[in-house]
C-alpha cells in the first residue's frame, strides 16, 4: 500500500528556516513561489534575461533575480523551467552555486532518471510534483484547499531530504490533500506512459479515430464531434467519482452492453502489446533522448503534428460549435 502524509505528518518550519529558490515562474513557478511565500518562507524567484514572466511576478510583490543569483542566495532550489532546457539551466546558473548540504528540487523526475542533470554527492534531490496544473495548484491554496503531490527522495545526502520535501509540500499546499510518497523513476515512467498512452496520446487517437469513421460514413461532422468528444467529459468525471462501475450504473443497459462486447474490440492484445513498447521506450531512455533531439533541432516534427491536427475537421467542427454552446467555458 502506497504511503500517504497528511499536514499533521509534515513539519512547516523546517522550509521555513531554509532560503528558497524557485526557478521560472510560469505554471508551477508561480503557485510554488505565492504559495511559499503565503505560508511565511523566504522565496526568490529566479528568471532568465528578456523573462516574459518577469513583470507578473514582481506585480505580486516577489524579488527577481537571475537564476545564477537566486540559486546562489538559496539553500533549496526548485527547477520550474521547461524539463528540455532544465540540463542547461542547471549547467549555465546552478551547479557552480551548490554547496554541500543545499538541496535541488524538481517537480517532475525526467531530468534526473535520464541523468541529464548530474548533482553533486553532497546536495539533496527531492521532488515535489502537483498532480495537477499549476494555476489550480494556486487556487486550491488559496482557498484553504491542496492539490494532491508526490515526493520522492533520489539523494539523501543530509539524511532529512524527506521531511524537507514534505515540508515544501505542506508550503504549497499539498498536504492537505495528501501527499504520496515515490522514487523518481516510478514518478517519470509512469508519468510519461500515462500522458502517451491513456490520458493525451491515447485519448486523443481514440476521439480522431472514432470522428474520422463516422464522417467517412456520410454522418454529420457536429453529430460526430457529440459523440466522440463532448461526451466524453461526462463519461469520464462519472469514472472520476466512481470508477467504471458508476459510469456503467449511469449509463443504459444498452450501452453498457455495447462497452462490455465492442471496448475490448478496439483495446486489444495488439493495442496492449503496443503499449509495452511503448513502456520499453520510456524505460530504456530512448523516448526521453529522442525527445531532446527533436527540441535542440528546433521542434521539427513537434511542429508538423500540431499543425496538422489544428487543421483536422474535428477541431474547425469543434471551434465552430462551441461557440454556439453557452454553457461551454473554452477560456484557460
Ligand atoms: P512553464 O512552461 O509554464 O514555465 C516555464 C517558466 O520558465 C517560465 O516562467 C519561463 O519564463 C521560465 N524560463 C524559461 N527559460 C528560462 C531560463 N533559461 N531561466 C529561467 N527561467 C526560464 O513550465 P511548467 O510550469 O509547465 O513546468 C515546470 C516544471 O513543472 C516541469 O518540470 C514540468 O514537468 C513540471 N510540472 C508541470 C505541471 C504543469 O501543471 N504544467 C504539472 C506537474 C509538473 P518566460 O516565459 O517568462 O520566458
Ligand atoms: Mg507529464
Ligand atoms: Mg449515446
Amino acid at each position: 500500500m502506497a504511503e500517504l502524509f497528511y499536514d499533521d505528518d509534515a513539519d512547516l518550519s523546517i522550509i521555513q528556516n531554509r532560503k528558497v529558490a524557485v526557478i521560472g515562474y510560469g505554471s508551477q513557478g508561480h503557485a510554488h513561489a505565492l504559495s511559499l511565500r503565503d505560508s511565511g518562507v523566504d522565496v526568490r524567484v529566479g528568471l532568465h534575461e528578456g523573462s516574459k514572466s518577469k513583470a507578473k511576478a514582481e506585480e505580486e510583490g516577489l524579488r527577481v533575480v537571475t537564476p545564477a543569483e537566486a540559486a546562489a542566495e538559496a539553500d533549496v532550489i526548485m527547477i520550474l523551467v521547461p524539463d528540455p532546457i532544465q540540463g542547461r539551466v542547471y549547467e549555465e546558473s546552478i551547479a557552480a552555486n551548490l554547496k554541500d548540504g543545499d538541496a535541488i528540487f524538481f517537480g517532475h523526475g525526467l531530468n534526473i532518471r535520464y541523468g541529464f542533470v548530474k548533482p553533486p554527492a553532497g546536495v539533496d534531490v527531492c521532488m515535489v510534483a502537483p498532480k495537477g496544473p499549476g494555476h489550480l495548484v494556486r487556487r486550491q491554496y488559496e482557498e484553504g484547499r491542496g492539490v494532491p503531490c508526490i515526493a520522492a527522495v533520489e539523494q539523501d545526502a543530509t539524511g532529512n531530504a524527506f521531511a524537507l520535501a514534505l515540508s515544501y509540500a505542506k508550503g504549497i499546499g499539498g498536504t492537505r490533500a495528501g501527499v504520496i510518497k515515490t522514487t523518481f523513476t516510478e514518478e517519470t515512467e509512469t508519468d510519461l506512459f500515462g500522458e502517451q498512452a491513456v490520458l493525451c496520446g491515447g485519448t486523443a487517437a481514440l476521439v480522431k479515430a472514432g470522428f474520422e469513421t463516422l464522417v467517412e460514413a456520410g454522418y454529420q461532422p457536429e453529430i460526430a464531434y457529440f459523440e466522440c468528444l463532448h461526451e466524453l467529459k461526462l463519461i469520464v468525471d462519472l469514472m472520476y467519482e466512481g470508477g467504471l462501475e458508476k459510469m456503467r450504473w449511469s449509463i443504459s443497459e444498452t450501452a453498457e452492453w455495447g462497452d462490455y462486447v465492442s471496448g475490448p474490440r478496439i483495446i486489444n492484445d495488439g493495442t496492449k502489446a503496443e503499449m509495452k513498447k511503448i513502456l520499453g521506450e520510456i524505460q530504456d531512455g530512448s523516448f526521453a533522448n529522442n525527445w531532446m533531439k527533436e527540441y535542440e533541432s528546433g521542434l521539427p516534427r513537434y511542429n508538423e503534428y500540431k499543425k496538422a491536427d489544428q487543421e483536422h475537421l474535428l477541431e474547425t467542427t469543434g471551434r465552430k460549435l462551441r461557440k454556439l454552446m453557452s454553457w461551454v467555458d473554452d477560456e484557460d
